[in-house]
C-alpha cells in the first residue's frame, strides 16, 4: 500500500542518514596502524629538530631551555613569577621553603587581555603586562622588593641562556606586531624601563610545559617529562646533551622544549587530516601552522566539532537543516562545553539543555548526533597526543639504553578525564615497553617558574663564586 511504501522510504532514508553520518566521523577514527605511523612520524621530526644539519628546517623545533635539572628540594626564596600564554594572564608571588618542612605558598592575581592587546603593537602588550605587575607589586605592598622573577612565556623560544628567548612565532590567540624575532625578556625590560615605577630582576624565561615537568618533578623525582594540552598543545622532557647538537658540551642533560604543536606543518599529517582540520586552519590567524596543535588543543576542537555540524545540517542532518546564527559563531564551543556534552553521566536531555543555552534548538536526534561529534573528536584529539607522547617515551627509554622505562610525566590539561584516560591508554599501546604514570600539575605555569628562577639564581650565585 502507499502508507507502506512511504514508510520504507522513510526507513531507508533515515538508514542512509546515519550511513552518511557514520561515514563523515569514520574519518576521525583512527587504527592503531595509523597512529603508530604518528608515533613514527613524530620521531622522524624529534630527530630533525635535534641534528644541526636539519635543525633549521625542522618543523618541531626541539628548543634548548637551558634547565639542567629537575629540582632537588633546597630551593628557597621569594619569587615573582608572570604566566603569559593561556588564557588569562596572571601575576604571581611564590615563597618556596627548603628543608625538613618544605613548602610552595603563592598568591596570584588574573588580568584579562583584552583582543586588541593580544593583536595590537608589541609596545602596548608590553605595557600592559608592566601596568599589571605595577598593580600587583601595589596590591602585596612590596613596589621594592626586586625580586627575581621568571617569567612563564608559552610560545616557541629560542633561547641562548636561562634568561634570553626570542620569540620564534606566536601561536594561538596573539598577534601582536614587533615581538618576533625580538628577545621577550628585553621586551620586558624595556617595558619596565618606560614606567621607571620599579625594577625587576629576570632570571628565566620558561615554557609552560617546563614549568609542568618542574612542578609535578618537585613532588615527584621521576618526572622528566612535561605536557600541556590546554588552549595549545606541547611537551618537553630531560634529552641527553650529547643529542642536542645546537649546544655545545656533551654532558648530562637538558629539558627540550619540544614545541610539538607545529609537527605536521610541512605536511606529514596531511593523510590524517580532514577537510574539518583544513576548514579550522583556514580560519585561524596561523595558516597552516601548528597542524597538531589544531587536531588536538582547546583553542580548536570546538571550531572542529563546529565545522563538522555546519556541515551535518546543510546536509539536512542536524538541525532541521537550519543554520542559526549561532553556528555560525566562532569558538561557541568551549573545551567545557565539549568536555560536559561528551560526558557519559550526562543525559541526553542534559546535552539538549546545554545546547539550548547556546542557543541552539535540538531536538532528541539532534543531540544524539551532537553528543557523538564532540565525543569522536575529543577521543582523536588523545589518541594523536597519546601518540606523540609514545614517541617521546620510548625515545627516552633508548637514550637511556633500557629495555623497560618507567617514567613519570606531569600534566597540565584542560581535558576532562576521560581524554586523559584515552591517551594513557593509547600511551600504552604504542609503547608497551614503557611505564607511563601521569600527575596532573598544581598550577605548573607559576610554581615551575618560580622552581626554576630558584635553581638559576642558585646557578647564579655559584659561578659569581
Ligand atoms: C605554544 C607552546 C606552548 C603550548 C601550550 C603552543 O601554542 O607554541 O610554546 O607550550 O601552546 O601552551
Ligand atoms: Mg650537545
Amino acid at each position: 500500500s502507499k502508507g507502506a511504501a512511504m514508510v520504507t522510504a522513510v526507513a531507508y532514508r533515515l538508514a542512509d542518514q546515519t550511513r552518511q553520518i557514520a561515514q563523515t566521523l569514520d574519518e576521525f577514527r583512527l587504527s592503531k596502524a595509523q597512529l603508530l605511523e604518528v608515533k613514527k612520524r613524530m620521531r622522524v621530526e624529534i630527530e630533525n629538530g635535534l641534528k644541526k644539519k636539519t635543525h633549521d628546517t625542522a618543523t618541531v623545533k626541539m628548543l634548548p631551555t637551558f634547565v639542567r635539572s629537575t629540582p632537588d628540594g633546597t630551593e628557597n626564596g621569594d619569587f615573582l613569577a608572570l604566566d603569559l600564554g593561556g588564557t588569562n594572564f596572571r601575576v604571581l608571588l611564590v615563597r618556596i621553603r627548603s628543608g625538613k618542612r618544605r613548602s610552595v605558598e603563592m598568591h596570584n592575581k588574573i588580568y584579562a587581555i583584552p583582543i586588541e592587546v593580544m593583536q595590537g603593537t608589541g609596545e602596548e602588550l608590553f605595557d600592559h603586562i608592566v601596568y599589571c605587575i605595577s598593580d600587583f607589586l601595589d596590591y602585596m605592598g612590596m613596589k621594592n622588593a626586586r625580586l627575581p622573577l621568571g617569567f612563564t612565556f608559552s610560545f616557541p623560544c629560542k633561547q641562548t641562556s636561562l634568561d634570553a628567548g626570542i620569540l620564534v612565532n606566536w601561536t594561538k590567540g596573539f598577534k601582536a606586531t614587533d615581538c618576533e624575532g625580538e628577545d621577550v625578556v628585553d621586551l620586558l625590560r624595556e617595558g619596565i624601563k618606560r614606567k621607571e615605577e620599579f625594577d625587576l630582576d629576570v632570571v628565566a624565561v620558561v615554557n609552560d610545559t617546563v614549568g609542568t615537568m618542574m612542578t609535578c618533578a618537585y613532588e615527584e623525582a621521576t618526572c622528566e617529562v612535561g605536557l600541556i594540552a590546554g588552549t595549545g598543545s606541547n611537551a618537553c622532557y630531560m634529552e641527553e646533551m650529547r643529542n642536542i647538537e645546537m649546544v655545545e658540551g656533551d654532558k648530562g642533560r637538558m629539558c627540550v622544549n619540544m614545541e610539538w604543536g607545529a609537527f605536521g606543518d610541512n605536511g606529514c599529517l596531511d593523510d590524517i587530516r580532514t577537510k574539518y582540520d583544513r576548514a579550522v586552519d583556514e580560519n585561524s590567524l596561523n595558516e597552516g601552522k601548528q597542524r597538531y596543535e589544531k587536531m588536538c588543543s582547546g583553542m580548536y576542537l570546538g571550531e572542529i566539532v563546529r565545522n563538522i555540524l555546519i556541515d551535518l545540517t546543510k546536509r539536512g542532518f542536524l538541525f532541521r537543516g537550519q543554520i542559526s546564527e549561532t553556528l555560525k559563531t566562532r569558538g561557541i564551543f568551549e573545551t567545557k562545553f565539549l568536555s560536559q556534552i561528551e560526558s557519559d553521566r550526562l543525559a541526553l536531555l542534559q546535552v539538549r539543555a546545554i545546547l539550548q543555552q547556546l542557543g541552539l534548538d535540538s531536538t532528541c536526534d539532534d543531540s544524539i548526533i551532537v553528543k557523538e561529534v564532540c565525543g569522536t573528536v575529543s577521543r582523536r584529539a588523545a589518541q594523536i597526543c597519546g601518540a606523540g607522547m609514545a614517541a617521546v617515551v620510548d625515545k627516552i627509554r633508548e637514550n637511556r639504553g633500557l629495555d623497560h622505562l618507567e617514567i613519570t610525566v606531569g600534566v597540565d590539561v584542560e581535558v576532562i578525564f576521560f581524554a586523559l584516560m584515552i591517551m594513557h591508554q593509547t600511551v600504552k599501546e604504542l609503547a608497551p615497553k614503557c611505564d607511563v604514570n601521569f600527575l596532573l600539575s598544581e598550577d605548573g605555569s607559576g610554581k615551575g617558574a618560580a622552581l626554576i628562577t630558584a635553581v638559576g639564581v642558585r646557578q647564579r650565585e655559584l659561578e659569581l663564586q
